[in-house]
């Protein structure tokens, strides 16, 4: 018996855009970091972006790092390490993103007991305002590195669009290709990695006007829906549909369109308003606001309306449709990154690889 909800992914279109991507990105001597975060460690999408062609993994989370341990392709931790979690990072992890010298300082200890040598990429604060020592703190934060000796300083990145909106540039990658230089003539070593940013900077790439030391870009969301996050724009040759929701019909009835009663708050304490359309044929799914944002589906039957949705159940209005639904008839949904990473972080939704 197929259980639901669940999301369906489709792993060959997944495959092809991150074949198509990082042969996109080789054309201008580009490596691919490929992101797995927005499906909580699956080593399903984790094997497939391998498949593809990545030449790393990289993961926000070292719980999910740990899920590709087998997997042959160095790993990278995105966000920052916990100081409380050193000890993981250092076993499963072999590049992390770092912008505190304490952290840094902690990694090295740590990794002198494994006997290991733990990579970094020194990250840039160059405008978005998220993670990032600033520019002028470089050789602060060098003149520290370079006496670790379980530290290897394996390049530089910057991350941008994720919270103050920046998007990527010839000038702000600029900066980073400029401070890059300066490190390397500075203490006289190569950095490996030149890392530009994650999917945002795929429109400056397609437009030929990256910096052309930029040798490394993280990739996540673009892999998956075909889409360039700086202004939102398909990706030409890409699959924009490769994952879906479907959910299960458990009530269908003929209601008013208008509660009755005294209106007063609803379960999440607002004050619903709402218009009177007579009589409606409505659907209630078994899912709700514990799976899912509502506000983050879109319906593919394009008749079907939203109506709201409570902790465990979806209202849908079918009277538009051309389809006559009935009880235990599935609907399916569209997906954004949002309403992804929500749902595959669900217990409650099963996850089906096809
Ligand atoms: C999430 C993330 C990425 C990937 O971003 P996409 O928009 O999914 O390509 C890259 N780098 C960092 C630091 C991130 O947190």
């Amino acid at each position: 018996m197929t259980e639901y909800p669940r999301v369906v992914v489709d792993l060959s279109k997944i495959r092809e855009n991150v074949k198509f991507l990082t042969k996109k990105c080789e054309e201008s001597q580009i490596d691919v970091v490929g992101i797995a975060k927005v499906f909580s460690g699956s080593t399903e999408i984790a094997k497939v972006l391998v498949e593809g062609g990545v030449k790393y993994l990289g993961d926000s989370r070292v719980e999910n790092l740990k899920q590709y341990e087998s997997l042959d392709v160095p790993k990278i931790m995105i966000r920052l390490p916990m100081k409380s979690q050193i000890k993981e990072v250092i076993k499963y992890v072999d590049i992390s993103l770092n912008s505190e010298i304490s952290t840094i300082a902690l990694l090295n200890e740590e990794a002198g007991k494994q006997y290991r040598i733990h990579r970094i990429i020194l990250m840039l604060e160059l405008g978005d305002l998220r993670e990032g020592i600033l520019p002028q703190d470089v050789e602060e934060y060098m003149d520290q590195i370079n006496s670790m000796g379980n530290i290897k300083l394996e390049g530089v990145g910057v991350n941008l669009t994720c919270y103050g909106g920046i998007i990527p540039s010839f000038e702000n990658l600029g900066q980073l290709e400029k401070i890059s230089d300066l490190i390397e003539k500075k203490y006289n070593l190569k950095l490996n990695i030149i890392s530009g940013g994650n999917s945002s900077s795929l429109d400056l790439l397609l437009k030929n006007n990256m910096p052309s030391k930029v040798n490394n870009l993280r990739l996540g969301e673009s892999l998956i829906f075909g889409r360039e996050t700086a202004y939102g724009k398909d990706l030409e040759g890409c699959f924009y549909d490769s994952v879906k929701l479907e959910a299960e019909i458990i009530e269908l009835k003929e209601k008013q369109s208008h509660p009755v009663g005294e209106v007063g708050f609803n379960a999440f304490g607002k004050k619903p308003i709402f218009i009177d359309r007579g009589m409606r044929k409505r659907a209630i799914l078994a899912i709700g606001e514990q799976d899912v944002d509502q506000s983050n589906l879109k319906v593919m039957d394009e008749k079907l309306i939203i109506l709201g949705a409570s902790s465990d159940h979806l209202l849908l209005d079918v009277t538009d449709s051309k389809k006559e639904y009935k009880v235990g008839d599935i609907v399916e949904f569209k997906l954004d990154y949002g309403s992804l990473l929500q749902l595959t972080t669900s217990p409650y939704v099963k996850k089906v690889f096809n």
